[in-house]
């Protein structure tokens, strides 16, 4: 069991750090991507002199000490980072407001409605909090009354998921939305202080090169074969398509989906999860359309956009992160953001909206990624942990955002990366 190989399917940030921490502990690790650039949803590339965040825009930040050490043993805040604090603002009836916008209502333009989000509050605070919420939908009107559920929960949730909010569960929440309760919001609506809203408040970005810059550097020295895996044979050990090289275990961080027909039939015969892999193939994920775009200069980071009559949900303020991130000819008053939108969208479909959103839009580049959220329905989490127990229990490892089908950040999936790492390391040993 000594010089034990592994294949990692995928150069994402997933597989990049399971690869980083098993060569370190010198094992003999290859790397499998399909795409001729490292990163998957975080990779980057340069149009016309100006960095795009082909997903959306990529930040960093962990309350994970341990995610944290170990992110930092390969990179110098001070020489490669940018710490920066957020500055998020939704907007809407023409105003903006600052994020959170319960702790803003007083901004809201229409008085009628921030009066009534005030009494929905104080009428939800006098109920006993002792039930379980039900859904996503359920807690988003319990904790801040139907008047900004309406106005603002609802449409951009809606616009995001592509989903009736009442069919998501709430275990994607954790750590994502501020969890404080009525009473506070009405309390904190006088007494507001700016480091009141986020569980983010700072966050670091590369000074050069965005996210791309963090995977390549991660990938110094990991042995990267750029092919795409189609088949994997099974014969006392692990063959990936017609490579000779035998391994002892797979680290997958693809698309879950997708594994049924990756691995040797008889393979997962024998895993006897052949009706839950039946489930799995009705799970949803979305997609997101990106435009690079030239804008105004702005110090937003986030602009949210929960309005019906916009296709997109939000502006990422990506030439605010590092200013090398906009092309040296800009003229001084203009940046870059990418705007982006769920779902798949043609490019003619959006362009007529650019020039209706704030700060005088002009598109340079877009992408389309097929894959960027993932949904949970209220059964697939049980379904998943035991497919991915099964898969586990034959040296198979399942990794990352869409492996695991989690909500995860890039935190999220170092600390599952380091997991599944420990877990080798002390079989190995
Ligand atoms: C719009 C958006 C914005 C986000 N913003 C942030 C943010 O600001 N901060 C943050 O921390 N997180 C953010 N996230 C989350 C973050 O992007 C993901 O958690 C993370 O990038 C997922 O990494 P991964 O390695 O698990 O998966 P992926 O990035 O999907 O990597 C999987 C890789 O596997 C490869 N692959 C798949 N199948 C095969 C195969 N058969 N053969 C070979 N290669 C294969 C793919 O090409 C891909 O490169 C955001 C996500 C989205 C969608």
């Amino acid at each position: 069991m000594n010089n034990i190989k592994i294949c990692i399917i995928g150069g994402g940030i997933s597989g990049i750090t399971c690869a980083k921490i098993l060569k370190e502990n010198g094992i003999d690790v290859d790397v499998f991507e399909q795409s001729n650039q490292l990163g998957g949803l975080i990779s980057c590339e340069i149009h016309k002199g100006n960095l795009f965040h082909k997903v959306g825009g990529h930040v960093f930040n962990t309350k994970s000490k341990k995610v944290n050490d170990w992110f930092w043993s390969y990179f110098s805040k001070e020489k490669h980072f940018l710490s920066a604090k957020r500055n998020a603002s939704i907007f809407l009836d023409d105003v903006f407001i600052p994020y959170p916008i319960e702790l803003n209502i007083s901004r809201i333009k229409d008085k009628e409605i921030s009066k009534n989000i005030i009494l929905d509050l104080i009428e939800i605070s006098n109920i006993e909090k002792n039930k379980e919420y039900l859904s996503f939908d359920d807690f988003l009107k319990c904790n801040f009354g139907n008047t900004l559920y309406d106005l603002y929960f609802k449409p951009y949730n809606k616009k995001l998921w592509k989903k009736d909010l009442s069919t998501i569960p709430l275990d994607w929440l954790d750590g994502k939305l501020p969890m404080i309760n009525p009473k506070e919001i009405i309390i904190k609506n006088i007494n507001f202080h700016k480091s009141d809203g986020m569980p983010h408040q700072y966050f670091y970005y590369p000074k050069n090169g965005g996210s791309q810059f963090i995977i390549d550097r991660l990938a110094k020295g990991v042995n990267i074969n750029h092919s795409k895996v189609f088949k994997i044979k099974y014969d006392d050990g692990f063959f990936i398509n017609s490579f000779r090289k035998k391994y002892d275990y797979v680290i997958y961080t693809g698309n879950l989906k997708k594994i049924r027909n990756l691995f040797d039939k008889s393979l997962i015969k024998s895993f006897q999860i052949h009706n839950e892999l039946e489930i799995i193939n009705n799970l949803r994920s979305n997609g997101t359309f990106n435009v690079l775009c030239e804008c105004d200069k702005n110090d937003y980071s986030w602009i949210y956009l929960p309005e019906k009559k916009f296709l997109a949900h939000r502006i990422i303020m990506t030439g605010n992160f590092s200013e090398k991130n906009n092309d040296k000819r800009l003229k001084k008053n203009r940046s870059t953001c990418v705007v982006e939108f769920s779902g798949e969208y043609k490019f003619d479909e959006v362009k007529s909206e650019l020039s209706e959103l704030p700060f005088n839009l002009s598109p340079i580049s877009f992408n389309f990624c097929k894959e960027s959220y993932v949904i949970n329905d209220f059964k697939s989490r049980e379904i998943i942990d035991k497919i991915k127990l099964n898969f586990q229990l034959n040296k198979i490892h399942l990794c990352g955002r869409f492996a695991e089908w989690r909500y995860y950040n890039i935190d999220n999936c170092i600390e599952a990366s380091m997991k599944v790492c420990d877990k080798i390391l002390f079989d190995k040993n």
